[in-house]
């Protein structure tokens, strides 16, 4: 029986979730709602996927003057 983790268990993990998509540390996370700091949460929600976006996407204001 694959054993849940206890992120994923949690009632308030759609929090622990946003807090992680804010840049929150799993350490951090974990330690605050009091659930095993579970490094595969964050990449089996696709969290990390949804960090890179806005990152990619984000232009530096000076990168945009420079263009202008
Ligand atoms: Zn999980």
């Amino acid at each position: 029986m694959p054993r849940k983790c206890t992120v994923c268990g949690h009632p308030k993990r759609r929090e622990i979730d946003r807090l992680l998509i804010q840049g929150g540390t799993i350490r951090d996370i974990a330690k605050q709602f009091r659930v095993n700091s579970n490094a595969g949460h964050r990449r089996k929600t696709g969290i990390t996927r949804i960090l890179d976006k806005p990152q990619s996407q984000k232009k530096t204001p000076g990168d945009t003057q420079g263009r202008n």
